[in-house]
């Protein structure tokens, strides 16, 4: 079945409290603002993403996962799954026994960092400034300044394309560098608990302030991006790399290497997702005639 009206009067009337957007366009939703139309729908609860996920399962409709949008790149021709966008509407936050929380997989990393300051609990500092859902944040391994959740991860909840539901503990996860095994099957990622540890509010705020500074300080948090374009080849810093090849500020259309800090590519108006592309390969081509390496995406190219 196709995404036609038909497919969305069964979602609406078999699969409960979900929100659904038609012909949206992908830029609302991605934070490099660039991509098409996209059929997307929102579901408020696990219930209801699981009756959507074994309809879309029956209907052959194949989906693509949506969190923050912070680490995406969407095409310009529009989608042809269903966006199913768990932000801000698949959330809550408990407090747990022995120091840890559990975070559903639509609530911020701000937001879930925050929660954990206020219950005195330090470990989560790092992820405050990161623009991520806690689900896109697990399935990357999100992590800044020397930490990542891979410290903090206890267990997550999944749920198959299928709809069934799967625990697995923080190992199992095997989370990595900017990589984790949800990268490596369909799935959707429901919630997660965070082990962390006692501490005092006021240095744990300190510390979020201090980490905000830097990032306020190196990055350029006032155009749209999608943070650092490209992972950290062994050895290099991506961004070191593309200014020791004279690329700071090289454009294509509207898609720019950052002034500010090479390792961002951002959006300085008006680009489109193949702006993007090209000037990914561009700095990829340059980076490797220069210095040999080859910088790997770490944005997901959908
Ligand atoms: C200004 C800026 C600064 C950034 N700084 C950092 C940083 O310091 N450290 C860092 O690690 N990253 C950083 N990022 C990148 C980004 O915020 C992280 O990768 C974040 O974890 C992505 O989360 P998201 O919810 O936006 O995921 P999305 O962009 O929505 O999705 C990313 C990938 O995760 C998948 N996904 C999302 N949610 C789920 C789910 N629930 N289940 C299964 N799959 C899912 C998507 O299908 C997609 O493949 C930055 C981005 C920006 C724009």
């Amino acid at each position: 079945m196709c995404l036609n009206d038909q497919f969305f009067h069964a979602v609406s009337a078999s699969c409960g409290d979900i929100r659904i957007l038609r012909a949206e366009p992908m830029s609302r939703h991605t934070s490099f603002r660039t991509g098409g139309p996209a059929q997307i729908a929102c579901p408020r609860t696990e219930e209801s993403l699981r009756a959507l996920l074994e309809l879309c399962s029956r209907s052959g409709v194949r989906v693509r996962i949506l969190g923050a949008g912070t680490n995406v790149l969407a095409p310009d021709a529009g989608m042809e799954e269903l966006v199913i966008c768990l932000k801000d509407g698949l959330t809550g936050l408990r407090a747990l026994s022995g120091s840890r929380i559990e975070a559903y997989a639509g609530e911020s990393l701000a937001r879930t960092a925050i929660f954990a300051r206020e219950q005195g609990l330090t470990g989560l500092e790092f992820a405050h400034g990161i623009p991520g859902s806690v689900g896109g944040g697990v399935f990357m391994n999100a992590g800044a300044y020397g930490s990542e959740l891979s410290g903090v991860l206890e267990s997550v909840t999944y749920l198959d394309l299928d709809g069934a539901r799967h625990t697995v503990l923080g190992e199992q996860a095997q989370l990595g560098y900017r990589d984790s095994i949800f990268q490596h099957m369909p799935c959707v990622v429901v919630k997660a608990v965070f082990a962390l540890q006692a501490g005092d509010k006021e240095q744990i705020d300190q510390t979020m302030r201090v980490l905000m500074a830097r990032r306020k300080a190196s990055q350029p948090l006032e155009l749209p991006s999608a943070g650092s374009t490209f992972k950290r080849p062994t050895g290099h810093y991506a961004g070191a790399l593309i200014e020791q090849a004279g690329l700071k500020g090289t454009a294509v259309g509207g898609a720019q290497v950052s002034e500010k800090h090479a390792g961002f590519l951002v959006n300085a108006g008006g680009a489109s997702t193949a702006d993007v592309l090209a000037l990914i390969r561009l700095v990829q081509q340059k980076v490797f005639e220069q210095s040999g390496v080859r910088l790997e995406p770490e944005v997901r190219i959908w």
